[in-house]
């Protein structure tokens, strides 16, 4: 009894060292009642996706990747797809980045396709077709940061590495009762200790999951579960009546409303597409040629900005057709003209070309491209 009570005030002491909870709150907390849980937890509850099937390290990576930004249910025939064209990193390595891009169109972020892509070459070429182990090596590897890497490690390689994602972050937030704002580098600091002190122990790789498990689907940004929830003895947020409270952050960025002119060049069944550039939306993606709309005069200035760039002096219509389209914080509402090509020649350069329009459907288009693509047949 005594090497136990010994050992338990260690812990705390160890905990304590990084956390602004006060004594009492440790007292009651017991690291290794708290993993059971989560752990029981999940062996009842463990949703059947396809990623946990094995684990293959490549396969955990892409759904990792896949799942920034997106969710599970959006995932899963995404993550289906591209593994059976991809089913290896050393076929994600040889593909062309426009074909990985294909396979990511609708995903959005597509800076996480081409860094995937780019990080999948490096793996080949320095760490021999492997997916590197180590930690160090691992957060190397472009497009991979602290979370998705120790998501790998553990789950890949039975690792006790910590992560800490938008469900943990809930999760944590509201069991250790924090009220700082979670945006904050100091409450990050909380935060990771946090998760680097639990994951200590067996089976690191499925209590990672299982705690991002419980994020999701009990302790809900909405209207928490607490009386299913696994780790309710332990949250200081459920015995203050708080749950709904917190996390404390900081308001959500404003949007900001753009104006924007898709034009339709089409010429003997073929469409004029660009390529989207370094440092643009959809880098790597291809377009319909797209400008913010001018303030004044948008038939004339629109055409004198097509000439500049593209060579060819066009009639423009307006057709009616628009979309909006949400982006990051942008909210975009574009109007598509359809252009007829009046005089001049198309200049020569890597960036547009004349696509036929039966190649549409296999291109990685925008998602806006992809609407316009979609109703071709309403430009001609
Ligand atoms: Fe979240 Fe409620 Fe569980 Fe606390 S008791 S961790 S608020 S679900």
């Amino acid at each position: 009894m005594v090497s136990k009570h010994v050992s338990r005030t260690k812990q705390h002491a160890a905990l304590t060292a990084d956390f602004p909870l006060s004594e009492s709150w440790f007292s009651e907390f017991s690291p290794q009642k708290f993993r059971t849980r989560i752990l029981n937890w999940f062996g009842r509850h463990k949703r059947d996706l396809p990623w946990r099937r094995n684990r293959d390290p490549y396969a955990i990576w892409v759904s990792e990747i896949m799942l920034q930004q997106t969710q599970v249910a959006t995932v899963i025939d995404y993550f289906t797809r591209f593994m059976v064209h991809f089913p290896t990193l050393s076929t994600l390595a040889a593909a062309d980045e426009q074909s990985v891009l294909k396979f990511w169109e609708g995903l959005g972020y597509y800076r996480r396709a081409r860094q995937m892509h780019k990080a999948a070459k490096m793996i080949v070429g320095d760490f021999g077709q492997q997916f590197p182990t180590n930690l160090d090596d691992v957060l190397q590897l472009p497009g991979i940061g602290r979370y998705t890497a120790g998501a790998i490690a553990s789950i890949a390689f039975d690792q006790p590495t910590p992560i800490l994602e938008g469900n943990t972050i809930r999760l944590f937030a509201r069991l250790l009762g924090l009220a700082e704002d979670i945006r904050l580098p100091a409450t990050q600091k909380v935060l990771w200790g946090f998760s680097t002190r639990i994951v200590a122990g067996r089976r690191p790789g499925d209590f990672n999951q299982a705690l991002m498990d419980v994020g999701s689907q009990i302790c809900r940004i909405k209207q928490p579960d607490c009386l299913s929830c696994p780790v309710a003895h332990f949250c200081r947020a459920f015995a203050t009546g708080r749950q709904n409270e917190l996390p404390n952050s900081t308001p959500k960025h404003e949007y900001e409303s753009i104006r924007e002119a898709a034009i339709v060049v089409l010429r003997r069944q073929t469409a004029l597409l660009r390529i989207c550039q370094n440092g643009e939306r959809w880098a790597g993606l291809r377009d319909f040629p797209r400008y913010s709309m001018p303030a004044k005069n948008p038939f004339a200035e629109l055409r004198k900005k097509f000439e500049r760039d593209y060579g060819l002096e066009l009639g423009l219509q307006e057709t009616g057709i628009s979309f909006r389209h949400a982006v990051t914080k942008y909210r975009i509402a574009l109007s598509c003209f359809v252009g007829q090509v009046h005089g001049g020649r198309l200049r020569r350069s890597e960036k547009f070309r004349w696509v036929p329009i039966q190649e549409l459907d296999d291109l990685p288009l925008s998602t806006t491209g992809r609407k316009i693509a979609n109703r071709i047949h309403d430009f001609s």
